[in-house]
């Protein structure tokens, strides 16, 4: 294998590592039930609400995949890294996953469309395989600015030795029970408000913008996945660096950008909700695709189960 194709299929839409990583996190977590400890539990929310949005809410999503702010490498590296070691996946192939999200919104073209409902959207589609996956230039074509970093190729390969090494310190620390609720339990509890933002944030709540597609402010998940659910906010201006817009929509990860910006590591800060008034249209194939987005329509997308595709094709 040259090392071209090494650097393409390495940011391909993988689902294998991802469905292990899923299900090892679920056995783990309901082992943990019967390795109960109160310390253990409030250090696992406390990963939950703080470690985990700084890692994947403003690591991956915010800063990685929007560019709503800048900071300093070694700080762009320390989060993405937190990222990984927290189990939120290959973070070139979040990047590109996302980005074709809002590319494709609740299209047959998007990887997790709400349109085939709930389940599709908050999970199922990880057991799919359409054949879009496979093109391995038009992931590429999604993460330019990214995709020459070998650190990244790097992570975004060796992500679940990260993940899983990050449980070694926590068994010294507290034992079998701190691994359970801090490793695994917690992973949990960040898939899965990770993934309500993929499924409820599209289907429950309102709309402060008329978008194209079905994205939604749903306020539980906002307030639960530390300021992500303001989703249909998001959806309408992708680089601001806040999706909550008004005082009570609570956004946590926004307040770290602040916190971060007040301490001189965070510069260019986009705050384009800021200047706009109530219902306007959002700007959502402007900032982000016109650097990010393949202007060829990509795809036809015929559904494949995982397992029938792992037979099938070639997936290394
Ligand atoms: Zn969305
Ligand atoms: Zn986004």
């Amino acid at each position: 294998m040259n090392s071209t194709s090494d650097q393409a299929t390495s940011i391909r839409r993988l689902h294998i590592p991802n469905i292990f990583w899923l299900s090892l996190a679920h056995a783990l977590a309901l082992v943990a039930v019967f390795h109960f400890s109160s310390s253990a539990l409030w250090l696992c929310l406390g990963a939950v609400f703080v470690l985990s949005p700084l890692g994947i809410n403003l690591g991956y999503h915010r800063l990685l995949t929007h560019r709503s702010l800048k900071t300093p490498k070694w700080l762009e590296y320390t989060l993405v890294t937190l990222g990984a070691a927290l189990g939120g996946g290959p973070p070139l192939q979040w990047v590109a996953e996302h980005r074709l999200h809002h590319r494709y919104s609740d299209s047959v073209s998007d990887p997790h469309d709400a349109g085939r409902g709930f389940w599709y959207s908050h999970v199922g589609h990880l057991f799919f395989h359409k054949d879009f996956e496979d093109q391995q230039e038009l992931w590429m074509s999604y993460i330019p600015d990214l995709s020459g970093d070998s650190y990244y190729r790097f992570l975004n390969r060796y992500w679940i030795a990260f993940a899983v090494l990050a449980t070694v310190p926590l068994y010294f620390w507290g034992g079998f029970s701190y691994v359970l609720w801090i490793g695994f339990v917690r992973v949990v509890l960040m898939l899965h408000l990770t993934w309500f933002v993929n499924s409820a944030s599209h289907l429950w709540g309102f709309e402060s913008f008329k978008r194209p597609n079905g994205s939604k402010n749903c306020w539980w998940v906002g307030l639960l996945a530390a300021g992500e659910g303001w989703h249909n906010n998001h959806h309408a201006y992708p680089t601001s660096a806040a999706h909550g817009r008004r005082w009570w929509e609570v956004d946590s990860t926004y307040y770290m950008i602040c916190v971060l910006e007040r301490l001189g590591l965070a510069k260019n800060v986009q705050r384009p909700m800021k200047k706009i008034t109530y219902l306007q249209s959002g700007t959502e194939n402007s900032p982000l695709t016109s650097v990010f987005i393949n202007p060829k329509p990509p795809l036809s997308v015929p559904v494949k189960a995982v397992s029938e595709i792992a037979v099938t094709s070639n997936v290394p």
